[in-house]
């Protein structure tokens, strides 16, 4: 059984989106004692530090992040973009709930590649998967997962690495990212249509970028089929040399923003084909990443699932 590594900072629970936003702390509470309740896995907790602008710049430019960490708000809440979709908030809690969901990922990244672990999952808010190089959406900012990739390549001279999103919302931020790099693999399966509305078939980038857009009445198990023949396929045939998952768990049924019918098991048996590709060509190495998932039972039974795949 490997061991794994879950990294989180007490700053992510409290970045604030106000009442009744889906995106609340009470997702990452509910998380966290999840995972705390699973004694039959060895999972260590550590602390995420924060984010370096160096690294940061990997991905989107210090005007960006400037910008963005300017308007963080002394009291209250500011909202970066405009109707219909003006729920990316910023709160006073921002910046370091920022700063260390995007810690996760790197410090994931070092223990990663210091062959301590070879099994991480970053529990973190807010997500990333939405982010685009020089614009916050989707309750985004920075684009954690995108910034791992990149760290990765730079710092520890891996070339190919793939980034599996099995949220049912396209990360539109992510494609943008990797559009037309040839040695970062993206694939997504997502409701369409659905926000943010991207993520045709036809999206291909430079044949880096794989994407599986699903209507709402399709069943489990052709969830599951789709998955597998049109992204585990190819992120098998690209050879990844890590593996990242973008991990939402809005595609169970119980979710309020979307209409997929996914069971919490259903999550054991996608992560559980991520691993074997991972072990085929990637030294078995994952880090998974915390991005959607709106119903706290939902999630409470999901990230158990997850874990317990993500242990083989
Ligand atoms: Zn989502």
């Amino acid at each position: 059984m490997e061991n794994i590594t879950v990294f989180s900072h007490t700053d992510c629970i409290a970045k604030d989106n106000g009442v009744s936003h889906p995106e609340r702390k009470e997702r990452l509470e509910v998380l966290l004692e999840s995972i705390r309740n699973i004694t039959e896995l060895n999972i260590s907790f550590k602390e995420s530090p924060l984010a370096d602008f160096k690294t940061i710049n990997l991905i989107h430019p210090q005007s960006y992040i400037d910008e963005l960490l300017s308007m963080v708000p002394e009291s209250g809440l500011i909202g970066l973009e405009k109707e219909p979709y003006a729920d990316t908030l910023l709160c006073p809690q921002s910046k370091e709930a920022i700063l260390r969901a995007c810690g996760a990922g790197i410090e994931s990244a070092n223990e990663l590649m210091s062959g301590l672990t070879k099994r991480l999952f970053c529990a973190v808010r807010p997500p990333g998967h939405h982010a685009e190089t020089i614009r916050a959406n989707g309750f985004c900012f920075i684009n954690n997962v995108a910034v791992t990739a990149r760290y990765l390549q730079s710092k520890f001279n891996l070339e190919k690495i793939a980034i599996i999103d099995f949220d049912v919302h396209h990360g539109n931020g992510t494609q943008e990212i990797f559009y037309t790099d040839k040695n970062v693999f993206y694939g997504s399966i997502h409701q369409h249509p659905l926000f943010p509305g991207t993520g045709m078939e036809a999206e291909t980038g430079v044949g880096n970028i794989f994407n599986a857009p699903i209507s709402s009445n399709v069943t489990r198990d052709e969830f599951k089929e789709i998955f597998d023949t049109k992204i585990l396929k190819n992120v098998d045939l690209f050879e990844p040399e890590v593996i990242l998952i973008s991990a939402g768990f809005d595609a169970h049924k119980r979710d309020p923003l979307a209409g997929i019918n996914l069971e919490s098991e259903d999550y054991y048996t996608l992560t559980k084909n991520i691993v074997e590709i991972a072990k085929r060509h990637s030294n078995g190495r994952i880090i998974s990443f915390l991005e959607g998932g709106y119903d706290l039972q939902a999630l409470s039974e999901c990230i158990e699932a997850h874990l317990k795949a993500l242990s083989n």
